[in-house]
């Protein structure tokens, strides 16, 4: 047999290390294998970054089944065995489970479709259990390596430069989807495998829509101009939130941005390993209460960021669980008053043993054009 050697982010030891952890996971919570559905959760165990994949993984056996369109691409990226088939699940995962000798089998109940389920309870042999085993591998991606920060950190410088090469030529007339094409195309330029996500773009009114994506409507001067965009490359991702206005800002928006980015750094204070999430959220919401602001800052104020653009950890109100080092999460609170705009504001950032490091380090005042 030859050595594998996976072209994918990490080498073949980190993808054994996972695999080791995840199986750690498992004995814990008395089980056998896990079938693993999700795509971001096979490139982490296994490396493997095609569309159509499923893996079961056990103490005794990893296996990776894909169809001939990928045969080529696992055979090369896969820290695992391969199986190539046509029809994944009864003619790959239903017999290697019914030959594992496996009794408890976790699955990924956020991530199997219920029809996938189905055809496996009614397919598998009597004395075969399967479990819902949430969340088993997204914990395990919590804690970033060394070589997924390198990843991280050069997708947030991607997202910085392409957002300094593009915030500086917005014109009042210009169409949010114009502004938000050139951010994409800019990010592809400097090495991105494309946005982390649909690029954001929402000016005047729509800045109060938390999640607006780019419109056809055209940027006026004086009017907030909300932009959040991320890259992702070589699979991670980041994301970054800066406000722009053409012309002299109004009182009103020159003040909510004040308030937003005394809150975003209050947050940013706390960061460090140990802290409860909470802690992180309460220091912006106390500061926004301050400013009569906190009805109207209605999301979380971070989320845990990778191979995908939310994950662990979330950074909520009721969130107890400690900030470890080697995690990467937004700090973005925000305040949308609706009919009359919002303000955010956000930053990638790791956590360290004793704060954080910014991985979208540039500055965070209302961009005036
Ligand atoms: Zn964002
Ligand atoms: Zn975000």
């Amino acid at each position: 047999m030859t050595a594998r050697r996976p072209s994918s982010p990490a080498g073949s030891r980190e993808f054994e290390l996972r695999q080791k952890r995840l199986l750690e996971s498992l004995a814990a919570q008395n089980l056998d294998a896990l079938i693993v559905s999700a795509a971001a959760n096979i490139r982490y165990l296994l490396g493997f970054t095609g569309s159509a994949g499923i893996a079961v993984i056990g103490a005794d056996a990893a296996v990776l089944f894909t169809d001939p369109r990928y045969a080529a691409q696992a055979a090369e990226q896969a820290a695992c065995r391969v199986r190539v088939v046509r029809r994944l699940i009864e003619n790959g995962l239903i017999p290697a489970i019914a030959r594992g000798g496996w009794k408890r089998i976790g699955f990924e109940p956020a991530r199997l479709s219920f029809a996938v389920f189905e055809q496996l309870r009614g397919s598998l042999p009597r004395g075969i259990r399967l479990m819902p085993a949430p969340g088993l591998v997204e914990e395990l991606r919590e804690v970033k390596s060394p070589s997924e920060i390198d990843r991280i950190r050069r997708a947030a410088a991607t997202a910085l430069e392409a957002y300094a090469r593009v915030s500086s030529e917005i014109r009042p007339g210009l169409r949010e989807s114009d502004v938000a094409a050139e951010l994409d195309y800019q990010m592809r330029r400097l090495g991105a495998d494309g946005p982390a996500f649909d690029t954001i773009v929402a000016s005047g009114q729509r800045s109060a829509w938390p999640h607006a994506d780019a419109s056809s409507k055209p940027i006026a001067a004086g009017e907030p101009i909300l932009i959040d965009l991320g890259a992702r490359q070589e699979g991670y991702t980041s994301d970054l939130t800066r406000m722009v206005v053409l012309g002299r800002p109004g009182r009103r928006l020159a003040a909510l941005h004040r308030a937003v980015l005394e809150a975003q750094m209050a947050a940013l204070e706390t960061v460090r390993e140990g802290v409860a999430a909470s802690v992180v959220d309460r220091a912006a919401r106390r500061v926004l209460a301050r400013h009569g602001l906190e009805r109207h800052f209605v999301h979380s104020t971070g989320h845990g960021l990778g191979l995908e653009i939310h994950e662990l950890p979330r950074l909520g109100t009721r969130e107890s669980k400690r900030l470890r080092a080697g995690m990467v999460i937004t700090i973005e609170p925000g305040v949308y008053l609706p009919g009359l705009g919002g303000v955010r504001i956000e930053d990638t950032v790791v956590v360290t043993a004793g704060g954080a490091e910014v991985l979208t380090n540039s500055s965070k005042q209302l961009l005036v054009l």
